[in-house]
């Protein structure tokens, strides 16, 4: 058996049709920039996370930076963020001038640990970046509790959890700003790149809308430094289509999660979900010791496995200057060391499920 990791062929052929006529409408309309496509998006991202305002934009790397920079995030401020993300997140900040400050996650969620944020708190932190990783949110009542307590702003990372619920909560709705990505191996993801900013305050909303073209709020008349972070309409029109099945494709991927941890939870360690959150299985992702050699064997019998992510951000050569070193963040050094990502869509049958599980388990012997 040869298994898809992400069936994006899939994902596209399911609805071909309806790819294909909203996206000629776009080209033979000719408005290929923010038209009434991302008009339309932009409401349905409205509703959907219950967020007063969202902001299509080009990708999930511009929301971060978008949502920083409206919050002012400039040279010798510090944001709190988690080391164990993709890169975009503390990277955002570094562009900015800004220093990230790492805080070590919890074992059991992969995400920033609230016991030990308020320990990282100085007089020049601005804001908290929590990262929603693989489908599920962080803490988030008691990162805006500190925050809170400290006046500082919370940017949630969505960028894998667009959809999830913590408390009833949807993501991207859950702080002052939400940023999420439509990057195509997302659980919500376009054919090609994308994202979008949401937040309860006009105002941000207001200065992300100017800054996501240059920091213009009339023709030629720059109020701010901003930059070009718009989305595209092609895109627009796709994730309009995406959109109406998303919630079927959330349940489908969870299924396929439930199938999973079934069939591995007596043998290994798999992901667990908080009683008060649910998770889009951005990734299913489990702990392995020795974990080439497994996903050689199973790379020799057709399943391919993913690492997210090998390298701690503490650890990576681009942030030397911060001065980390190894042992700084020990759970987030370990589960780099041990994490692996099994084929994730919701396109996976029974049969394929039950073919990569029991592979996986005959190598862990
Ligand atoms: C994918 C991702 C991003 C960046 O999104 P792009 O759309 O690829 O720019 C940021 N943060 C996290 C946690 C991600 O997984």
């Amino acid at each position: 058996m040869n298994i898809d990791f992400a069936n994006l062929d899939k994902a596209y052929q399911e609805h071909e049709k309806e790819f294909t006529e909203a996206t000629l409408e776009v080209m033979s309309s000719a408005r290929y920039i923010l038209g009434k496509e991302t008009e339309e998006l932009e409401e349905r991202l409205r509703e959907f996370t219950g967020s007063a305002h969202a902001l299509a934009c080009s990708s999930g790397t511009d929301a971060l930076l978008l949502a920083l920079m409206a919050l002012g995030i400039r040279s010798r401020d510090e944001v709190i963020t988690t080391p164990f993300s993709f890169i975009a997140t503390a990277e955002t900040i570094a562009c900015l001038g800004a220093k990230p400050v790492f805080v070590d996650i919890n074992e059991e969620t992969y995400n920033i640990d609230p016991s030990l944020i308020e320990a990282a708190i100085t007089e020049n932190t601005k804001a908290i970046m929590p990262v929603s990783l693989y489908g599920q949110m962080a803490h988030m009542d008691e990162i805006n509790r500190i925050a809170a307590k400290y006046g500082l702003a919370v940017i949630e990372d969505a960028a894998q959890s667009f959809g999830a619920l913590y408390k009833g909560t949807r993501s991207c709705n859950a702080s002052i700003i939400g940023c999420t990505s439509f990057f195509p191996a997302k659980p919500l993801g376009c054919f090609g790149d994308g994202g979008a900013v949401f937040s309860q305050s006009a105002a941000l909303y207001e200065k992300m809308k100017a800054m996501r073209v240059h920091g213009q709020t009339k023709r030629y008349t720059h109020k701010y430094i901003g930059m070009g972070g718009r989305l595209d309409n092609l895109q627009a029109a796709v994730l309009n289509v995406k959109m109406k099945y998303y919630e079927q494709d959330i349940i489908r991927r969870q299924e396929v999660a439930q199938k999973y941890t079934e069939r591995l939870k007596s043998s290994l360690s798999t992901p667990v979900v908080q009683e008060d959150r649910t998770s889009v299985w951005a990734q299913y992702t489990i702990r392995v010791q020795g974990r080439e050699k497994v996903q050689e064997s199973l790379k020799k019998v057709g399943i391919p496995t993913a690492v997210h992510y090998p390298i701690p951000m503490h650890l990576q050569e681009c942030f030397q200057h911060l001065g980390y070193k190894k042992g700084d963040f020990p759970v987030s050094e370990t589960c780099a060391n041990e994490v692996m990502s099994l084929p994730m869509n919701p396109f996976l049958q029974e049969k394929e499920i039950d073919y990569i599980t029991s592979n996986l388990l005959r190598s862990l012997k």
